[in-house]
């Protein structure tokens, strides 16, 4: 029996155990694949503050070791199902069942991919899902964004202050995002928005990297633009499996809960890209771990 259970060892996951095992509590992480989460794939983290230039895997290695220093246990196995027993949680994952006095679900989100062919073999060779991580390697040059929802019209406005010229494509005559983003974004000399467009075909160079992306239009001809980055931004998919019926989430599948992290079970806590919010990030991540651990404790402390 563990006082805390954390599904998910991402950044999330493993700064909510660091905070626990500060206030003394027993604490199992379980992970299904690896540590790190999807930090673990960037090559350069250059907006961690404090830590300019570290590699993803060297973040995720010194936040396990960290959090196993502390005491932290950690299962690599896939929870498939959470559930209240009388007073405690029971956490069954494939191969087991795990009991605890509160949990803390920390299992991310993933980009929603275009579903193209050779989108996997360029992903990091001109094709990418975050334009804060990567837009920098793309200065001065000409790069594609694609989606319709805030996160695309941010990172068109972002891309548009290092990128020479950014093309903003979505599949409707209409964005998604707000207005007055959209208004802003208008207004900026070096972005050209192009409606009622797919991204149908990615074209790599003879380097191996993105040369253009083929756009299919609804009333007319396919159309091939020369760029040398596409961020694609078209929503993310929160990994919400093995407790979808448990707790409260948006239309889009996020977990709702507000600052403190608590969602709409009383000892279930959320952290991380799984929780409905603005912004993630690295930062968020590790701010969402500290609440949602402090929150835990707290809940513990008064049962
Ligand atoms: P989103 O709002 O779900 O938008 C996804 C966009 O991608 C939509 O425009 C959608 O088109 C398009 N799309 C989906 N699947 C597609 C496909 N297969 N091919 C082409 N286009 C596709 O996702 P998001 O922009 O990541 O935002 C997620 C949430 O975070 C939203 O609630 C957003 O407001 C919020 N957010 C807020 C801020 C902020 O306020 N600072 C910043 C970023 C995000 P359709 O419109 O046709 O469905």
């Amino acid at each position: 029996m563990y006082d805390i259970i954390i599904v998910g060892a991402g950044t999330a996951g493993l700064t909510a155990a660091i905070y626990a095992r500060r206030a003394e509590k027993s604490v199992l992480v379980l992970e299904q694949t690896t540590y790190g989460g999807q930090i673990i794939n960037t090559l350069e983290i250059e907006n961690y503050p404090g830590m300019y230039k570290v590699s993803g895997p060297e973040f995720s290695k010194a936040l396990y070791d960290q959090a196993i220093t502390l005491g932290a246990e950690v299962e690599f196995e896939k929870v498939i199902s959470v559930r209240r027993d009388e007073n405690l949680f029971l956490v069954g994952t494939e191969d087991d069942s795990y009991k605890a006095r509160a949990v803390i679900l920390a299992t991310g989100a993933e980009y929603r991919k275009l579903g193209i062919p050779r989108e996997e073999e360029l992903t990091g060779r001109g094709v990418s899902y975050c334009a804060t991580c990567d837009g920098s390697f793309y200065k001065d040059k000409e790069v594609m964004v694609n989606g319709g929802g805030n996160t695309a019209l941010y990172d068109a406005e972002y891309l548009a202050g290092i990128c020479k010229k950014v093309y903003l494509v979505h599949r409707r005559d209409q964005f998604r995002g707000d207005t007055s983003l959209v208004e802003r974004i208008k207004k900026l000399p070096n972005v050209e928005i192009i409606l009622g467009a797919t991204v149908e075909e990615l074209i790599p160079g003879e380097d191996g990297k993105l040369r253009a992306v083929k756009l299919k239009f609804l009333e007319r001809p396919s159309t091939e633009v020369a760029v040398a980055g596409l961020f694609v931004a078209i929503g993310h998919i929160p990994s919400v499996g093995a407790f979808s019926d448990l707790v409260e989430q948006d239309e889009s599948g996020y977990v709702i809960a507000e600052e403190d992290c608590r969602t709409s079970y009383e000892g279930v806590f959320v952290a991380g890209d799984v929780r409905r919010k603005d912004l993630r990030q690295l930062v968020t991540a590790t701010a969402d771990g500290a609440e949602a651990a402090t929150s835990a404790v707290d809940f513990l402390n008064n049962l």
